[in-house]
């Protein structure tokens, strides 16, 4: 079957229906479970997937296990190829994709489109890497010998994705799949399964072989614990939540699989006293409610020097108080829908929190009622002024909350920012080169911004983090392979005899 038009329920949205995709095909799935996708603006169907079963998966596994030797075999160069052709393929239609991603996710139309367009770049950037993969040539301490190293893919990647960026995570963990050599399973959130099987359909009509990319839509706790179990699956690459992560690692440390793990933030922003307070106010409204504060690198803490708190705390109350709330398609929309029900009840319940434990509220704090609001999931962006210790200032919210806290000092603010489970992004605002070149060393995150916000990476730089944030591993930049590449030591000996390393005669 082809993804299939079941009608238009108004606008320009068309509900389509899709299948699994397997062997170069959208198939049946085995079971009968669907699920619809919804705009959560306003609460219309977007698509109708399967709900996946563990057979299907079966199913997905055999034809990327059968097409495994193929794609080994092909010239990385040839691979790279086929991602740059669907970077193209991206390109053409990057609006159409960008209005499906707003509606799918609900971020404003500008970062749906900036999503997209991190895509392309990926798969451009990690096409080049087909005529890299470099390995080294080392020194030996035996003549008439030669030493390297060589990159081999590791074998079926399973891959498991959130739904907050639906296609550009899906992006940097298949485009890195792929030059590697890997054959790949894909799981996509059941919140965004469309923009993950739009990227699917650009790499098959780019050239992809049948069978070298499956996807399986469905629950996590049947298709992701599949793909995580299955002895089939040489790594596990996911991205999500901590509490999954924590179960995808035990799940795959029982078969010695490698995790690469992906998971929450929470973010802190210092401003110290020097700090250009007009560049500030821009970066952190931008990474506080930017995407309704749903990414993993949103700023979710705001540490500010005692010098300049109170300025800076009312102009960044008005400001957020001007921010304008609704369709994400419309372009002056500064923030759009938090994506469902179920988002919605687990912030409006951290607000909740926030206030129980003393916490100040001071700009936002509920749901927003009435015309263009009552269909969908908005609520207003939220300023609480807390203190360190507070759940608010602690847990990952993945809403439009920010939390300000007071520092006396550098050392103080840093402390602060350190004192959490997650070590994600991190920025800091100052004139003052030494104090930014410090903050580079002390802050415990895997990304540091000076004079920006916590938001905003390039696909060129490795990406990840510290902590609870993942496992170690590093996506994008020039260690995305290295999750889907094992490091194989070769050693040439063209003496014509047996020479023994470290052992004397
Ligand atoms: P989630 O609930 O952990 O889900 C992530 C993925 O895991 C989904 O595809 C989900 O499927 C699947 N899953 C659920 N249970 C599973 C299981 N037992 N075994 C295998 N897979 C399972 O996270 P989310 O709510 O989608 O995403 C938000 C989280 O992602 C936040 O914490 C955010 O910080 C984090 N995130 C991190 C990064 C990063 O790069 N560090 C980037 C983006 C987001 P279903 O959709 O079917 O439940």
């Amino acid at each position: 079957m082809e993804p299939r038009s079941l009608g238009s329920p108004g606008g320009d949205s068309v509900v389509e229906e899709y299948g699994v995709y397997i062997n170069g095909e959208w198939v049946d799935s085995s079971g009968e479970e669907l699920f619809d996708v919804v705009n959560p603006a306003n609460g219309q169907i977007l698509a109708r997937f399967p709900g996946g079963t563990r057979e299907d998966v079966g199913r997905a596994l055999e034809a990327a296990k059968r097409m495994f030797p193929g794609w080994k075999a092909t010239p990385p160069a040839r691979r790279g190829e086929v991602l740059l052709r669907a970077a193209q393929i991206l390109r053409d239609d990057k609006d159409g994709l960008g209005k499906l991603l707003a509606r799918e996710n609900g971020k404003v139309i500008s970062e749906a489109r900036g999503e997209v367009q991190e895509a392309i770049d990926f798969f451009e950037y990690i096409a080049g890497e087909g005529r890299r993969l470099l390995g080294e040539t080392v020194a030996t301490e035996l003549p008439d010998k030669f030493a390297m190293t060589v990159r081999l893919p590791v074998g079926i990647a399973g891959l498991i994705t959130p739904w907050n960026f639906p296609i550009a995570i899906p992006s940097w963990k298949i485009g890195a799949a792929l030059v590697s050599g890997c054959t790949i399973v894909f799981k996509p959130a059941t919140g965004t399964p469309i923009l993950g099987a739009r990227l699917v359909s650009a790499l098959a009509e780019a050239g992809l072989p049948p069978g070298v990319l499956n996807m399986v839509t469905g629950r996590g706790s049947v298709v992701g614990d599949e793909i995580v179990n299955s002895p089939l699956v040489s790594v596990v690459s996911f991205t999500g939540g901590v509490d999954t992560g924590k179960e995808v690692y035990t799940c795959g440390a029982r078969r010695l699989a490698n995790v690469g793990l992906e998971l929450g933030g929470k973010n802190p922003t210092i401003l110290l006293e020097d700090a250009d307070q007009e560049l500030a106010m821009e970066g952190v409204l931008f990474a506080a409610f930017g995407t309704a504060g749903q990414r993993c690198t949103a700023c979710s803490r705001l540490i500010i020097h005692k010098k300049i708190y109170d300025e800076f705390l009312e102009d960044l109350i008005e400001e957020t108080e001007g921010l304008k709330v609704g369709d994400p398609l419309d372009p002056s929309v500064d923030v759009g829908p938090v994506k469902g029900k179920e988002q919605e009840e687990k912030i409006l319940g951290y607000i909740d929190i926030g206030k129980e434990e003393g916490a100040k509220l001071r700009c936002g704090g509920h749901k927003l009622t009435g015309d263009g609001y009552d269909l969908g999931t908005f609520i207003r962006p939220t300023i609480f002024e807390g203190k360190p210790e507070m759940r608010i200032a602690k847990e990952e919210i993945f809403g439009p909350v920010l939390t300000v806290l007071e520092a006396k000092n550098y050392q103080e603010a840093v402390r602060i920012a350190n004192d959490v489970q997650y070590g994600l992004s991190s920025s800091i605002y100052t004139r003052d080169v030494n104090m930014a070149f410090r903050a580079i060393q002390d802050l415990e995150a895997g990304i540091t911004y000076i004079n920006a916000p916590t938001i905003g990476a390039e696909v060129q730089l490795p990406f990840g983090g510290v902590k609870d944030t993942g496992s170690g591993a590093r996506e994008a930049g020039t260690t995305a392979i290295d999750e889907f590449t094992e490091i194989k030591s070769v050693y040439v000996d063209y003496s014509g005899r047996l020479q023994k390393a470290q052992i004397e005669e």
